[in-house]
């Protein structure tokens, strides 16, 4: 078990439960304003014991189990320039976490090292400066400090590990034609679930029940791309926008894309995220980082 945190609840009253609240005269439980520290000195510290620090997150990698927040700030200078922060299903995960599409400075209190991860639980607190009720100048010098640093993403190498953050560029020596396929899918909410009626050219959305004059089309596709400085070979799982840019829209036809026209095309620098990596296998995802 990690430490207990440095912070205690604040009770308010609901409708379903009034309860009736007298301001205390003195404080009765001393609670310690967090001390925030850099995340080199986060690595440092004991395994489990809760620490607060302020950084930036460039990229929020969303899975069933834990949230994955990619994470900076200045005092990380080694060849990952990034730190990982596993976010079990149980803490308080801000909503506006999950729509963000720019990168942001989190305060972040009470997270903990364990067995090499970083870890924010239950007890973790994830806020937005926008979301405290104070911030005294010290932090907001912080902040502006954060605001100011970059992020650097290497390119792959044999030694990157599940979860690795990486750049690929290349040539596409294959195309997983099993992984191909393109379907319709709702302009509003992205839901597959369609019923059209072609006579009309209208088609309503079943899951958001809103209708549109014409859906959009997703695509899927896997590549391999052989890397040009090494002798990398990786699989990719390509976002939407570059397999519009890998197939010009004049080739569609009513049986889709010929994908033999990928071939040997140029492709990226591309971000990706590495799924798995087992010797010399290396599974990757395109994705987008925060603006
Ligand atoms: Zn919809």
């Amino acid at each position: 078990m990690a430490e207990p945190p440095g912070f205690c609840y604040i009770l308010h009253e609901t409708d379903s439960s009034p309860f009736c609240i007298e301001q205390c005269s003195s404080n009765i439980l001393p609670c310690k304003s967090p001390v925030y520290i850099q995340l080199s000195e986060v690595w440092k510290s004991e395994a489990m014991r809760r620490t607060s620090c302020l950084v930036k997150v460039f990229y929020i990698h969303m899975k069933e189990s834990t949230n994955m927040l990619y994470v900076t700030d200045y005092s990380l200078k080694t060849l990952q320039s990034y730190s990982i922060i596993q976010v079990s299903n149980a803490c308080d995960f801000p909503a506006k976490l999950s729509s963000l599409t720019e990168r942001a400075i989190l305060i972040l209190r009470d997270v903990f090292l364990s067995q090499g991860e970083l870890h924010a639980d239950e007890y973790t607190s994830i806020s937005l400066p926008g979301d405290m009720l104070q911030i005294d100048s010290s932090m907001n010098r912080e902040i502006s400090r954060l605001q100011q640093v970059a992020i650097d993403v290497t390119d792959i190498h044999k030694g990157v590990t599940e979860n690795d953050l990486c750049i690929i560029k290349g040539h596409i020596s294959e195309v997983d034609e099993d992984s191909a396929y393109s379907w319709e899918a709702c302009v509003h909410c992205g839901s597959d679930q369609l019923q059209g009626d072609s006579s009309q050219g209208i088609t309503k959305c079943l899951t958001c029940k809103k209708t549109m004059e014409e859906p959009s089309t997703k695509m899927k596709m896997e590549v391999i791309v052989t890397c040009e400085k090494s002798d990398i070979q990786a699989k990719v799982d390509l976002l939407q926008m570059t397999i519009e840019n890998l197939l010009p829209a004049d080739e569609m036809d009513e049986e889709g894309y010929e994908l033999s026209s990928v071939l040997s095309k140029k492709i990226g620098p591309l971000k990706c995220v590495v799924l798995s990596s087992n010797s010399d296998t290396f599974i990757l995802k395109e994705i987008d980082l925060l603006k």
